[in-house]
């Protein structure tokens, strides 16, 4: 069988990490052909001279001639700029992990989806952004969109095989992040480093926030719905402290199938490498004695309003997801920056799509434009609430 020609999009991240981490152990069934990454020019030259790909691209042009010196002595073409990261995303690759985190992935995506290509989706912010975008030139190009996120993973195992009509209900779970049980009051002062220690899952500091703030689940209800075209009414969150179950689906004879496993993206992630067959990984197992219990909780959109913005976001459609991605994005890297509190997420977030008038997007380009726009709306409200 000839090995699968891979492109990881964002390979020096948490996810890509983790995708590379598979890859090494399985070298007879995969080829690296391209990676990327933002700015970390260290990590992406080692990787890219370990997997022996033939394209390394930097998000960050100014960083081209480090990578061009990092490479020297090898057959691998160094490339920077946003056309470089298209091509590494619509070229020889068969299977693209999408794994760039926030909107900026959202050009390199929609490349290899309309390359038709075998896309592992992790970036959530693309769909949540252009959902309905992407899901359609999925449809034209014939590329085939497979979810990494834990919980849409499950999902899609869970409906593999399954009578699409008869399906109830999305059941998403969510562990309720490392303030489930913290007063309001206490929340509000958090700091970041806090904020990012996620009690289950080791993730990179933008989403562990999100799971903090809980706009995580917010998002990944967006996700949900383009993902599988199930109305928001029919997605339900369930808080499961433990992250054993991933997701549940309930069907109209009264079933529900749920995936269980650790809480280690390399199981979602092997799932997409190999699909539409399985493969080996050398992950933890889980221990159902050691478990020993699942706990459910209902979530508390009060404590956690980000869940709340997210429904009524995705009710409004088009233009207020990506206004609520676009400001959301602004208001975690502006916590994290030590800025402002933690609760001036949520409320940076309600203010942006409070003020919001913008026209559904109609292409990429739209949301593009729309989502630099309430990024500067973004910043500068929040400037002024720092100053
Ligand atoms: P991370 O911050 O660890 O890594 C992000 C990667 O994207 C890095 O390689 C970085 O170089 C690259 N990148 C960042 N900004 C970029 C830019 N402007 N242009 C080009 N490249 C850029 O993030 P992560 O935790 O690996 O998450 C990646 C995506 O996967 C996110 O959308 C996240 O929501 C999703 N996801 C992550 C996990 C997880 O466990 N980490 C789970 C589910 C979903
Ligand atoms: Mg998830």
């Amino acid at each position: 069988m000839s090995r699968r020609k891979i492109a990881v999009l964002g390979a020096t991240g948490s996810v890509g990490q983790s995708t590379l981490d598979l890859v090494a152990a399985a070298p007879e069934q995969f080829e690296v052909v391209a990676l990327t990454a933002a700015s970390n020019v260290e990590q992406l030259s080692k990787d890219a001279r370990r997997f022996g790909a033939n394209l390394a691209v930097i998000a960050n042009e100014t960083l081209l001639p480090e990578l061009r010196e990092q490479l020297q002595g090898t057959n691998i073409q160094a490339a920077a700029g946003s056309s470089a990261l298209a091509e590494a995303a619509a070229g020889e690759a068969e299977w693209v992990m999408a794994a760039i985190v926030g909107c900026a992935g959202l050009e390199p995506v929609m490349a290899a989806v309309e390359a038709g290509k075998t896309v592992a989706l992790a970036n959530k912010e693309a769909l949540v952004t252009a959902g309905h975008l992407m899901t359609e030139a999925a449809t034209r190009s014939g590329a085939t969109l497979l979810p990494v996120d834990s919980e849409h993973n499950a999902i899609f195992q869970c409906l593999a095989g399954q009578d699409r009509e008869m399906v109830a209900r999305l059941i998403l779970t969510a562990s309720g992040g490392p303030f489930r049980d913290w007063s309001a009051l206490a929340m509000a002062r958090v700091t970041p480093a806090q904020a990012v220690a996620h009690p289950n899952w080791s993730m990179g500091a933008k989403i562990s926030v999100d799971s903090a703030t809980m706009m995580n689940k917010g998002l990944e209800l967006i996700e949900a719905h383009y993902l599988f075209g199930v109305p928001a009414d029919r997605i339900d969150i369930v808080v499961h402290p433990q992250s054993v179950i991933h997701s549940l689906v309930e069907y109209e004879d009264g079933s529900m199938l749920a995936q269980l496993g650790p809480s280690d993206m390399r199981v979602p992630i092997a799932h997409t490498l190999a699909w539409p067959r399985r493969m080996h990984t050398a992950v933890e197992r889980l221990d159902l004695l050691a478990v020993a219990r699942l706990d459910f909780e209902a979530p508390d959109e009060q404590r956690f309003p980000a869940l709340r913005l997210a429904r009524e976001a995705l009710a409004a459609g088009g233009a207020a997801t990506v206004v609520l991605n676009a400001a959301n994005e602004i208001a975690v890297e502006t916590f994290l920056g030590g800025r402002i509190h933690f609760a001036d997420i949520a409320v940076t977030v309600e203010a942006a799509l409070a003020n919001m008038s913008d026209p559904i997007p109609q292409s990429i380009a739209d949301v593009v434009e729309l989502d630099a726009r309430a990024r500067h709306a973004a910043t500068q409200s929040l400037a002024e609430t720092v100053s």
